[in-house]
């Protein structure tokens, strides 16, 4: 049975002090959290080790790196790489997010390195994916993503995908209010599954996360998840409210 994930993309935000509060505040809330949904936290890199010391001991939260570098070691100053990460024990890393697409021009060769030295290196993926607006409009999003996949994980073996989750997240709708209905959302997972089960069959599709991602709010996120082909969210802005992440957590469907 495939996790139900609700998974907090801080991205670029919070201070130290910050960061251990929302921590402290998210553990200590009423969440129930059973054994087949996880809750992830993707920290900036300095954080990561603060905010998995005080996740230790606690199963159903994890941490995950928001990128690593798309080389394996040397002279790439800044860079963090997969195997560092391993060395910390983190277990997830973020890939293909739209603002390292974006910002920092990742295209599917760096992705695909990347992808690549993270699960060399036995770190569970996130790997992100979503069309922007005029792809959208042009009613032609299922073939952007699938070629997304295609582009950057189809090249790798039965075993090695299974340590994939996808968060599918329509640029439009990342940090903009703006939220695909739930039926647009099923409506891709559902062939984003179709295109990994063509490639690795069914039992492995099945088996994969697929979360969705775009202003996914306390608010909204019951009515998402409840999709079949819905297995969870990869949250940015409301990931910073305890609140907020903490009625995402309790939405996550049973
Ligand atoms: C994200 O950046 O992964 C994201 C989904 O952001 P937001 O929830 O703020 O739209």
């Amino acid at each position: 049975m495939r996790k139900q994930i609700a998974a907090a993309n801080w991205k670029m935000n919070l201070s130290l002090a910050e960061a251990e509060s929302l921590t402290k505040e998210i553990i200590k809330s009423e969440i129930s959290v059973s054994s087949d949904q996880l809750v992830l936290l993707a920290v900036p890199f300095p954080y990561l080790e603060k905010v998995q010391i005080l996740t230790a001991g606690n199963p159903a939260f994890a941490v995950a790196a928001q990128n690593c570098a798309a080389t394996k070691n040397g002279a790439y100053t800044g860079e963090v790489s997969a195997q560092m990460l391993m060395g910390m024990s983190i277990p997830y890393v973020l890939i293909g997010h739209s603002e390292r697409r974006e910002y920092f021009h990742e295209d599917h060769n760096i992705l695909t390195s990347k992808v690549d030295l993270a699960l060399e290196s036995n770190l569970n993926i996130i790997f992100c994916c979503g069309e922007p607006l005029f792809i959208r409009e042009a009613g032609n999003q299922n073939s952007y993503v699938e070629a997304q996949l295609k582009e950057s994980l189809f090249h790798l073996s039965e075993p090695a995908m299974k340590n994939v989750i996808i968060a599918y997240e329509p640029i439009w709708a990342i940090g903009t209010g703006k939220t695909a209905s739930s039926e647009q959302a099923q409506e891709i997972h559902a062939h984003i599954r179709h295109v990994i089960s063509k490639q690795y069959g069914e039992t492995v599709a099945q088996s994969i996360s697929i979360l969705y991602g775009g202003s996914v709010k306390a608010s909204n996120a019951a009515e998402i998840f409840s999709k079949p082909d819905v297995d969870g969210g990869l949250v940015g802005g409301a990931s910073l409210v305890a609140t907020e992440f903490t009625g995402i957590i309790n939405s996550l469907k049973r």
